[in-house]
């Protein structure tokens, strides 16, 4: 069965990279934590449970798409676009602002930079504070008035990767000399009250006007890869898709928000720079060089 799906995600892959790597039938879905921060994570094989103590995260690990740290030098701006999202998560944090549970960024073509969370507070808040700045004069404020200091610090491994962020945020975003870099930064107009919770990345989608594939020209990251199911409203004409692959669904009902079919796609994880399994962020940087 395994070998079969193999050969079958092969020839799927071949014929269109958006289609399905695996049939309904050879994967599973497992559940993961409760409530509101529940989650279900696609599989190849069933998962027979061990008793030794590892945790089940680490388990299905073995069964996903394990994502390790790469290199984004033929991806600088969308690096950027990650650095500018674990930023302004910082903003948020520190100043208190909760119900969120997420930040993207996203340009198009040469024009302007959209920040957005997944709730109408959350980007009430941005639309407050970083209307009047642009990614260069955001950054510049950063570092001269020692703000980034500031920033609330979070536990263990990500207080690290959100540091190296702002660090990289604030010396490389003022040298840059495009067009996006310099605008004023955009947030999405607040959706309606029954909508609210709709993924950051969707309300960037719309407030960039686009329905269906995405143009070329658009490049849309943020601290997590696109869900189940934004995975599919992320792909790129010819079917493409910003992400190399979704994260888990969300069992939130704002998630599947629109109607939109959620990947059957393996869910990708992330294997952090220390080893340690989440979903929390997509890949990490392989390296602390600028170039
Ligand atoms: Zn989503």
């Amino acid at each position: 069965m395994w070998t079969s799906s193999t050969k079958s995600m092969k020839k799927a892959q071949t014929i269109k990279e958006a289609a399905p790597l695996y049939s309904e039938s050879s994967i599973d879905r497992v559940r993961f934590g409760a409530n509101q921060s529940l989650i279900f994570i696609r599989i190849r094989v069933p998962l027979t449970p061990r008793s030794d103590g590892e945790s089940k995260l680490r388990q299905m690990s073995r069964s996903v798409v394990l994502r390790k740290p790469r290199s984004y030098k033929h991806q600088r701006k969308e690096q950027t676009l990650r650095h500018t999202a674990s930023v302004v998560k910082s903003i948020l944090d520190s100043n208190n602002v909760r119900g969120y549970q997420e930040v993207q960024v996203g340009v198009k073509g040469r024009g302007t930079v959209f920040i957005s969370t997944n709730t109408n507070l959350g980007n009430k808040y941005l639309r407050d504070k970083l209307s009047k700045y642009s990614l260069k004069t955001l950054a510049e404020h950063l570092s001269s008035d020692r703000v980034a200091s500031t920033l609330a610090p979070v536990d263990g491994g990500r207080h690290i990767r959100v540091n190296r962020h702002v660090k990289k945020f604030i010396t490389r975003v003022p040298s840059l000399e495009e067009d996006w870099a310099q605008n004023s930064i955009q947030i999405p107009n607040p959706v309606d009250k029954q909508e609210d919770g709709l993924h950051a990345e969707r309300r960037i989608k719309r407030a960039m006007g686009i329905e269906g594939p995405l143009p070329r020209e658009v490049s849309i990251k943020g601290i997590r890869r696109p869900c189940a199911h934004c995975f599919g409203e992320m792909q790129y004409q010819g079917g493409v898709s910003v992400a190399a692959g979704p994260g888990p669904m969300w069992g939130s009902q704002a998630a599947s928000m629109g109607n939109v079919l959620p990947s059957t796609r393996v869910t990708h994880l992330t294997e952090d720079r220390n080893g340690g399994i989440t979903f929390d962020h997509d890949s990490d940087s392989d390296s602390d060089a600028d170039i």
